[in-house]
């Protein structure tokens, strides 16, 4: 079983500028698994800009020229969840056996596993032994790998032995013709100028620019209405909304200082006060996870802080949610007020 979904193909991934570079790279790869310097392909960019489906793009391709290559599409989140069950089941040597026989890998989102020391271990063993034998690994990320954390300096550059290439944000014609690709091939008819208008105003991610189509279909087909430029613009301003209403530190440190009592100037304090020491760790951790700073720029926010420091903060908050009852109630509760 490749896992590999046949709709995610090259035909449906449109070109554009945004993406070229990336696309084309991995057509190169398709037609050449292990045969080309782009070894590993390492495919980058934000979210809903189409990482998976051109990882799977390439592995469907190959699997069309090359029927008799194993191919493997695999989130890093399933393979270490699959690491951690071959070490509790004692079968660690039959993972590593399975993996280093395939000829083609791909690893969907690898910043996951940023402090998983383990499987980045076991991960970089299997990625040796599948380069030196010509196989061919393709790996997808959030990040470029000078911008990744918590993953180790050797595993690091094998990322960035063979091409990097990122996808970014589509221009607005190639934002219109992935909504027209899209209605034509779930045969149904839109307007143009109400396809424009959608894809003028939902710049920045492709899932929800197809989120929106799929939305304002399912809001006339509902209400039995025709498709009109006002209903695209009901539906348009609630996408825009959701998206706009990111979490910033700002927001953050007030989170964090309305829970427990205390102002952000306090909060930023030079004090070693342990429950306020505990309440910038809290920040600093949030920040980390909720915004896309990096940990320079958290520090800096918070109290001025570097980078050091942010770091430290969220390995303390990791260890003492799992040790201490009170302190995982804090990270719950905040949790669940910064995700309202
Ligand atoms: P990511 O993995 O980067 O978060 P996905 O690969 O899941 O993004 O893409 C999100 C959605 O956008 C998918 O439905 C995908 O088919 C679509 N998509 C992204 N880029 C393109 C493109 N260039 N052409 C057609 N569809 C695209
Ligand atoms: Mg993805």
């Amino acid at each position: 079983e490749s896992q590999l979904n046949p709709n995610y193909s090259f035909e449906n991934f449109l070109e554009g500028d945004s993406n070229r570079l990336a696309r084309s790279a991995g057509l190169a790869v398709a037609s050449k698994p292990g045969g080309t310097s782009f070894n590993p392909l390492l495919i980058f960019g934000g979210v809903g800009l189409g990482k998976t489906h051109l990882a799977h793009a390439i592995g469907v391709d190959i699997k069309d020229k090359y029927p008799e290559k194993t191919v493997l599409y695999i989130s890093a989140e399933k393979f270490t969840q699959q690491y951690i069950d071959s070490v509790k089941k004692n079968n660690r040597n039959d993972f590593i056996h399975f993996y280093q026989i395939i000829d083609v890998l791909i690893i969907d989102d690898v910043q996951f596993l940023s402090g998983k020391t383990g499987t980045q271990d076991v991960f970089f063993h299997i990625f040796n032994h599948l380069h030196q034998n010509g196989k061919q690994v393709i790996l997808t990320s959030d990040k470029a790998p000078v911008d990744m954390q918590d993953i180790e300096q050797r595993l690091l550059s094998r990322f960035k032995w063979g091409l990097s290439a990122e996808l970014q944000t589509p221009d607005f014609e190639t934002r219109v013709s992935i909504l027209k690709n899209k209605l034509y091939r779930d045969g149904v008819d839109m307007p143009d100028d109400i396809i424009e208008y959608v894809a003028k105003n939902i710049k920045s991610n492709v899932r929800e620019l197809e989120g929106a189509i799929i939305s304002l279909i399912a809001q006339s087909s509902f209400n039995k209405k025709e498709i009109t430029i006002d209903l695209a613009r009901v539906i348009v301003e609630k996408f825009v909304k959701n998206t706009k209403r990111e979490v910033s530190i700002d927001y953050i440190q007030k989170v964090v200082s309305d829970y427990f009592q205390m102002d952000i100037d306090t909060l930023q304090s030079k004090t070693r006060k342990r429950h306020i020491v505990q309440a910038r760790q809290l920040a600093m951790f949030f920040a980390k996870k909720f915004t896309k700073a990096s940990l320079a720029s958290i520090g800096s926010q918070i109290g001025k802080r570097d980078h050091a420091t942010v770091l430290h903060a969220c390995k303390t908050v990791d260890n003492l949610s799992s040790t201490d009852k009170q302190f995982k109630k804090y990270v719950e509760d905040i949790t669940k007020k910064l995700s309202v």
